[in-house]
């Protein structure tokens, strides 16, 4: 495509966290000017926008656009595992997660499953993820292919695990650092894509490997550090047993220097004062993964504590213990955690955690997150009207941020019209 291209419709974005007073901007009949190499030229009232203009116009009535979704935390291979029974987190690794990892020995399994967990990201509107593969080099290897491909914004990396899980799982100190330090050299800041440094978590991790981790974490300070932190009650006690030495949880990574900027720890459910501070002061952030956390009975996030400590947070899926790839339901389940929690979270606040605070959190605000001129026009056309009931509900809506809500409490793939990847969309089928 050679012309500018300006979408006409609903616009909603953040330009800072609704809840510590910043803004959400929202224009009824507003529209989004995208270059023609994919960056948001400008953003405002139709009105405003359309006279004169020299660009191709798409008009998108009755649809919402937001920025596109950024998950902050998802395991691609978990699709296999995804809405399995019964058990809380330990078990649920045992008896569904890792024998599920176990398949993606197989490249071209992996390969498969990877291909379908990049078009359903697209399908559900997220267009940047923080993702674990397996402990197999090639599955990150697939995953970034698959991701090219698309030209998502996504951050990944091979998972480091050697104890605590079935032997076909398991590295090795010495190759969790070789194999990590290939994929980095190979993938990170290869068009959008990012390397994570991925422990498992603790409880999977020798100190010797947790050691490697710590170093591939000094010698690359801009790859990210990604993994688990005080999820469930069972898993700290263990945490607890395994290093007598930790003061905290969050004390056994920060020994090896995991604890540090571009650092993401998914759930934080169960933290000290103390933890929250150095989380703050490291500049690390959390993930919030609320259908996980009901899913797997683990826990209620506390938003408002993790602000007040100034940590920053990112939405996120945590499928498979998440039970939907879909950011709009998981805003949805943010606000039933909250509400039990007793915190209410304004629709424009549930936007915020799921694009331009995770963008934050992630350290990519300054490429995507909203529609600041000059950043990279990732969008998702949103279509209240999809279904008869909630086309239905949509009618009795009197704001934009009414509308959102109800597409967080109602929606899921059938909302998303169509998802751009910088300015080119990507309908649904
Ligand atoms: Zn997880």
């Amino acid at each position: 495509m050679n012309a500018r291209t300006l979408h006409c419709g609903s616009v909603m974005h953040c330009l800072g966290n609704p809840a510590s007073g910043g803004r959400l901007e929202r224009f009824e009949k507003g529209a989004l000017l995208v270059s023609a190499d994919g960056y948001v030229e400008a953003v405002g009232p139709e009105e405003a926008l359309l006279p004169g203009l020299d660009a191709e116009v798409v008009r998108h009535d009755g649809h919402v656009i937001v920025p596109g979704f950024i998950d902050c935390h998802v395991h691609f291979p978990q699709l296999d595992i995804i809405a399995s029974f019964g058990e809380q987190l330990m078990d649920w690794l045992d008896r569904y997660a890792y024998p599920g990892e176990m398949r993606l020995a197989d490249i071209e399994y992996a390969r498969e499953l990877a291909d379908l967990f990049v078009d359903a990201l697209l399908a559900y509107g997220t267009t940047s993820a923080l993702v674990f593969a397996t402990v197999h080099p090639h599955s990150a290897e697939v995953l970034f292919e698959a991701a090219l491909e698309k030209d998502l914004r996504l951050i990944a990396g091979k998972v480091l695990m050697d104890r605590g899980a079935p032997e076909a799982l398991l590295d090795t100190p010495e190759s969790a650092y070789a194999d990590s330090r290939a994929l980095i050299e190979r993938w990170h800041g290869r068009g959008r894509l990012g390397y994570a440094i991925t422990p498992r978590f603790a409880l999977t991790s020798s100190e010797a490997q947790l050691e490697q981790a710590g170093r591939l974490a000094a010698e690359y300070p801009d790859v990210w550090m990604h993994t688990h932190l005080a999820e469930n009650d069972r898993e700290i006690e263990a945490v607890t047993k395994a290093f007598p030495w930790s003061s905290s949880y969050l004390d056994v990574y920060d020994r090896y220097g995991l604890v540090r900027e571009r650092s993401m720890f998914a759930h934080c459910l169960h933290l000290s004062d103390a933890e929250r501070r150095r989380m703050a002061e490291s500049g690390s952030a959390a993930a919030f993964c609320p259908s996980s956390n009901l899913f797997l009975g683990s826990g209620l996030y506390d938003l408002e504590r993790m602000r007040e400590a100034g940590v920053r947070t990112g939405l996120a899926t945590d499928v498979g213990g998440g039970t939907c790839l879909s950011m709009l339901r998981t805003m949805g389940d943010a606000y039933k955690v909250l509400q039990l929690n007793g915190q209410v979270l304004a629709p424009a606040e549930a936007l915020y955690l799921a694009t331009l605070g995770a963008a934050e959190a992630l350290g990519v605000d300054a490429h995507v997150g909203n529609f600041v001129p000059g950043k990279e026009a990732d969008f998702v056309i949103l279509d209240p009207a999809a279904t008869r009931l909630s086309a239905h509900r949509d009618m009795h809506t009197t704001s934009l941020d009414e509308r959102l809500f109800v597409l967080t409490t109602l929606g899921d793939d059938r909302h998303v019209a169509a998802t751009a990847i910088k300015g080119t969309l990507h309908s649904q089928a």
